[in-house]
């Protein structure tokens, strides 16, 4: 098989990472190794985000540094894969007219036929599936779930970067066309995996050492499918897949706080398996802008939601999601969404300045009125204050100690590996430095450890705290399970969705 190099950037939601190890994947299948060099790379693919204006300048900065590449090896086939493909693939070819391959995030499994097309017939190759999800016969709608389909189930088996922790799709595209979001023209309508292919891929994950799976969707808690007859819904989808032999931690994103039911939290606290953490992202405290985004609960429903979440799961941590200076915002919806924030005392939260992204509802209807400046004020201004709520509730956890999952090195312990290999030094860090661990809480905690450590729970006392991060001593005697040492470490990336 020949020896042909990729070169594959990521950028965006957990959707997108698991879309590229599943192309990473196939193509090494076929004989591709992946380098960290774009510049010199046979295939350059980019999977891209459309969430925000800055995402996409960010593609096209890269791709505008592939031009002078491309001119010196007429044969380096560059890709985009993803949202911003689908969105808006003509724009893609004008501004970089040496980009070859445009592929929606629903046609990813065409990517191998597309790349052979372009070296053999030296001409470029698109393939999107928004205009397969626009037509309505059934057959047309069925082959864009095939499509969809074949990607997952073909999942390399073959040990991948981290073998520890994984994600699973459980589900595809968003049918509830929040005004500020692209998704559902790039992801295109809702649609569930049937439950036993998920608990399949689950099997055959645990099967090569996988301990922890994290199942993704734009709404995940949303999901249904069939047994039969019988409809499926996803708490019983968290009690399947927690039932698969070796997989001893299940968490999900992207949950909907308009579609969040009780039964799930019933799960959350009866199956030990399934993480006390959820990731419900508000948006607004606010319900004029709420109503404006088309959100489908009120401030009050939602903070309902969190009560109920801590009267159903004890000791359960929340994160949530922020858009500061929405169309239309005023400062006294902004102090609104500070009371929530303060009532809520999350363990974390995302924020982000509004954008308009074009088709969205917002972008055609309202006015991005809100200067930058202003929204920048306010990002800061929701930031500290969370990390005010950080910091006290990470400090008050200081002489307690915690069970976790040792994740891999610290990213302080991988960086100075690196700066080793780069002064060709022996690299010293693998014997002795700081791991990283995750609660089932979402907690990270550093602490000194030992490579074997990797992959086994562990018990550790907590020293020190920062609004991030948690740091501790390992209780040696409490380490259980398996090694499983490799590079590991899966930090979920941010999605501004659900
Ligand atoms: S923000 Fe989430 S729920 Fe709303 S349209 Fe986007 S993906 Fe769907």
């Amino acid at each position: 098989m020949p020896n042909r190099t990729l070169y594959l950037e990521t950028m965006g939601c957990q959707m997108n990472v698991l879309d590229s190890e599943l192309v990473e994947g196939r193509l090494r299948a076929l004989g591709y190794e992946k380098i960290d060099d774009m510049t010199s790379a046979d295939v350059v693919l980019i999977n891209t985000c459309s969430v925000r204006d800055h995402a996409e300048q960010k593609v096209l900065s890269r791709l505008g540094a592939l031009r002078e590449p491309k001119e010196r090896n007429k044969d380096m086939v560059i890709g985009v894969i993803g949202c911003m493909a689908e969105r808006d693939p003509e724009g893609i070819f004008r501004k970089m007219p040496h980009v070859d391959l445009v592929c929606g995030p629903g046609e990813l499994n065409k990517i191998p036929a597309m790349i052979e097309d372009i070296q053999s017939n030296r001409r470029r190759a698109i393939a999107l599936s928004q205009s397969l999800s626009r037509k309505s016969t059934p057959l047309e709608r069925a082959l864009e779930y095939d499509s969809v389909e074949a990607l997952d189930l073909s999942r390399d088996p073959a040990p991948s970067a981290n073998v520890l922790q994984s994600y699973i799709r459980v589900q595809r595209g968003c049918d509830k066309f929040c005004t500020f979001c692209v998704v559902p023209f790039t992801r295109g309508a809702e649609r569930s995996r049937p439950p036993a292919q998920i608990v399949d891929e689950a099997r055959m994950l645990a099967d090569r050492g996988c301990k922890e799976v994290t199942l993704v969707g734009q709404t995940v808690n949303s999901y249904i499918n069939r047994d039969g007859d019988r409809p499926v819904r996803f708490a019983e989808l968290l009690e399947r897949v927690s039932a698969v032999g070796g997989i001893e931690r299940v968490r999900f994103v992207t949950s909907y706080a308009g579609d969040f039911t009780d039964d799930i939290f019933e799960v959350m606290r009866d199956v030990p398996e399934v993480c006390e953490y959820l990731h419900l992202p508000v948006q607004s405290g606010s319900d004029t802008v709420l109503r404006r985004m088309r959100r489908q609960y009120t401030v009050g429903e939602y903070l309902d939601l969190i009560d109920r979440a801590r009267d159903f799961v004890p000791g359960i941590t929340l994160a949530s999601d922020f858009i500061v200076g929405f169309c239309g915002e005023t400062e006294t919806d902004h102090d609104a969404s500070r009371r929530l924030i303060e009532r809520c005392r999350f363990k974390n939260i995302f924020v982000f300045k509004y954008s308009p992204r074009p088709a969205t509802v917002a972008d055609k209807r309202e006015l991005d009125d809100v200067p930058d400046a202003v929204k920048r004020r306010r990002n800061i201004d929701l930031l500290r204050l969370q990390e005010g709520i950080s910091l006290a509730t990470n400090q008050s956890l200081i002489g307690q100690t915690v069970e976790l999952l040792v994740e891999g090195y610290s990213k302080a312990a991988l960086k100075a590996q690196e700066a080793e290999q780069t002064r060709g030094e022996e690299v010293s860090w693998r014997r002795s430095d700081q791991l990283v661990g995750r609660t089932a809480t979402d907690r990270i905690v550093v602490f000194p450890g030992k490579e074997t450590h990797i992959g086994r729970f562990a018990d550790v006392r907590i020293e020190a705290a920062t609004a991030l991060t948690l740091h501790g001593t390992i209780i040696e005697a409490s380490l259980r399970g398996d090694a499983v040492p490799g590079p590991n470490g899966m930090s979920l990336p941010v999605l501004n969705a659900g």
